[in-house]
């Protein structure tokens, strides 16, 4: 079977003929155009300040991320997000919001790193009435969290993490779901992929190879939009 990866932090093109496409993510501006060298159509990228790195944006980094993201029209925006367990909430909120409307404006999908601040993100979403796909990786919200943004264009996206998966794999819409291994290096790429596919399919009680052609197919409709 072949896999895709909508979350790492890779900087390298593919590791394993395996997976078949990738969108690597970064978590401070410094990342930024050692990405950009890699980026191909089978590894898209994102471009984004992470909340646990609020601290290491520099003046004008608002206006360097707009002008590579609009000379770049492949470029999505990650990752970005709001994180209770790391300092500076409302720092952290500023610098989302600035980040997402810079992915609205320019129509990019942005890639979500959201923890413990379910009921500010639900907040922040609702004030706009159009958003691009927005992918909130890692899902680990509830069913009632789910439910309540299952109407806008959200993708969730998951990773087996000590062998288990958020409980919401098994109520997820089936074109919403994707899979993510979150590695920065190739060593466990596909081990993950492959095992969180599995398990997934396991708790959704349907074929592995359905599953995975349903999450291929929801991978290429958030990177083709762009
Ligand atoms: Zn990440």
């Amino acid at each position: 079977m072949k896999y895709t990866d909508a979350h790492c932090h890779i900087t390298a093109p593919l590791c394993d003929s395996n997976i078949i496409a990738q969108i690597c993510n970064t978590t401070t501006e410094a990342d930024w155009e050692k990405l950009i060298e890699i980026a191909n159509d089978q590894t898209r990228i994102c471009i984004g300040i992470h909340p646990w790195y609020i601290q290491t944006a520099t003046d004008g980094w608002v206006e360097r991320m707009y002008k590579i993201l609009q000379s770049n029209p492949h470029i999505m925006v990650g990752e970005i997000g709001i994180d209770k367990y790391h300092p500076d909430i409302d720092k952290q909120i500023e610098l989302f919001i600035t980040q997402l409307e810079i992915a609205i404006e320019l129509n990019r999908p942005a890639h979500l790193h959201i923890v413990g601040a379910w009921d500010k993100l639900l907040h922040i979403l609702g004030k706009y009435k159009k958003l691009p796909p927005i992918i909130v990786h890692g899902f680990n919200g509830n069913r009632d969290i789910m439910s309540q943004i299952a109407n806008r264009d959200i993708y969730f996206s998951y990773k087996l993490r000590d062998s288990r998966i958020s409980d919401t794999a098994r109520i997820a819409v089936a074109t919403k779901i994707l899979v993510e291994s979150d590695c920065d290096t190739c060593a466990n790429q596909l081990q993950i992929l492959t095992k969180t596919t599995r398990e997934m399919a396991r708790m959704r009680g349907m074929p592995v190879a359905e599953l995975n052609e349903q999450i291929n197919q929801n991978f290429q409709r958030v990177i083709n939009y762009v």
